[in-house]
């Protein structure tokens, strides 16, 4: 049997990182095993839906790497399957029209919430001949006695009674068919061997279960994946920020870094914490998955992302931290090469926004000293180490990082001082008190002129 696997979002916004972290559970599940992923949409909630939506979805999708070999099917576009199989269940006796009315139903409620019972459908219309010109909808009859364990890859063995189950609704009185139902045509009709999917669906399953067991066909395995809470312990939702995929691209995350941190969200393999994605299709296994619930953890993605930054090819780093530049108003093609800043920065920076914020002075000037530097670094004893380093640097013959460095030492011996009297004034007049690698380099990549102009600024800095 070969595995296949699906994600079905329902495109009511836009793809979460629970989602994402479902999606690259079952992605990951189907790699595995050479098997086939997926993607189904289910867009049957005509009010909710949206191609906004949809959209969002699979943007997210592919700015993870997560590709389907299948799909995306739309539910919308199988009505007419879904009815010729509530068409069978009717005719096996398996499924009856129902037209008990709103105002019985919630009498109905009230009565069992009153005595303390779970509020459910009372089979009323169980043996009723209702013809279908009258207003009706469909309800699956489940079976009345004896239990459905759910045989799940996380949680192990769960038991349902049939009779905390009623009979569900699988057709609404405007002829579409309901969530439950179409879910277990598709399942079936998608030969779906494992169905992976987040624990808010664990009580659909036995009704899932049940139904395919009426139309005699195959179960698949089920892993109920545990929710994602926030650091506060509260269900993850907009208030623990960004909850949307794509806003990790906004903010300058690396999708194969996100993809790490999500999975590392319930799975362990040792104490591990980076993967690769061959490593992670290699170790992966869902019956490894945590029963309980985990929760996000921004500095650990933050801290996994700089791993990620650090280690990419620069080339790729530079082009991906350009559109951050732009966004600052930088055009990174005016001022140093951003190949070159983005070796000489990115130790220093967890996110490639971050990274594109810390290079500015490479680019422009910068508007302010930050205090703290200023304040020790910019007094009067620096001036005339300042001013000196400003003739030196005006002369050199040749701006490369050797000169600039004999630059430096020579005036350190002339002056006789410490390094420091010389380096840290200068570092602070040319970036600003922003963080900066080797001063040699820092000065090479800012430019000789950019260095001059700062300097004098700096000088008057301090006699003002
Ligand atoms: N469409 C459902 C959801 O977005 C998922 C259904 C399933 O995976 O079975 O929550």
């Amino acid at each position: 049997m070969s595995v296949r696997t699906r994600f079905a979002p329902s495109p009511t916004g836009y793809l979460h990182v629970g989602g994402a972290r479902t999606a690259l559970f079952s992605w990951l599940y189907a790699r595995k095993h050479g098997g086939r992923f997926i993607l189904r949409i289910e867009d049957t909630d005509l009010e909710r839906s949206t191609q906004a939506s949809v959209n969002a979805i699979l943007e997210g999708m592919t700015w993870l790497n997560l590709e389907y070999d299948e799909g995306p099917f739309y539910q919308t576009h199988r009505f007419e399957r879904y009815n010729e199989v509530i068409g069978e269940l009717m005719v096996k006796g398996l499924a009856y029209r129902c037209n008990c009315s709103k105002e019985r139903l919630d009498e109905l409620r009230e009565r069992q919430m009153a005595h303390k019972e779970k509020p459910r459908y009372d089979g009323c219309c169980r043996n009723k001949q209702i013809s279908p010109d009258e207003p009706h909808v469909i309800r699956f009859k489940n079976p009345v006695d004896g239990a459905v364990v759910v045989d799940d890859m996380i949680r192990g063995k769960v038991a349902f009674n049939n009779t905390e189950l009623d009979d569900l609704i699988i057709r609404r009185t405007d002829g579409a068919p309901t969530y439950n139902l179409t879910v277990v045509v598709d399942d079936h009709d998608m030969a779906i061997t494992h169905v992976i999917r987040g624990d808010d669906h664990l009580n659909n399953t036995p009704r899932q279960i049940n139904m395919l067991k009426a139309m005699g066909w195959d179960v698949p395995r089920y892993a109920h994946v545990p929710m994602i809470l926030g650091d506060d312990g509260a269900r993850l939702s907009k208030r623990h920020g960004a909850v949307s995929v794509m806003q990790y691209l906004e903010d300058g995350f690396l999708p194969e870094a996100l993809l790490n941190y999500l999975v590392r969200l319930g799975w362990s393999h040792g104490d591990q914490e980076l993967f690769s994605v061959d490593e992670m299709v290699h170790l992966f296994d869902v019956d490894a998955v945590n029963k309980s619930p985990s929760a996000f953890n921004t500095d650990k993605l933050l801290w996994i992302n700089q791993q990620y930054l650090k280690s990419a090819d620069p080339l790729r780093i530079a082009h991906l931290v350009s559109r951050h530049l732009g966004d600052l108003g930088i055009d990174p093609a005016e001022g140093p090469d951003l190949v070159a800043v983005v070796e000489a920065q990115r130790e220093r920076a967890s996110t490639l926004k971050e990274l594109a914020a810390i290079s500015l002075f490479y680019y422009r000037d910068f508007e302010n000293y930050d205090e703290k530097a200023a304040a020790k670094a910019l007094k009067a004893p620096a001036v005339e180490p300042l001013r000196k380093m400003r003739e030196k640097l005006a002369l050199l013959e040749d701006w490369s990082r050797e000169a600039i460095h004999q630059g430096i030492e020579q005036v350190v011996a002339e002056l006789q001082v410490g390094f420091g009297k010389v380096g840290m004034p200068l570092r602070v007049a040319v970036t600003g008190g922003a963080p900066s690698p080797d001063l040699d380099l820092t000065l090479f990549l800012i430019g000789r002129d950019a260095c001059l102009r700062r300097i004098d600024r700096a000088v008057a800095f301090i006699e003002a």
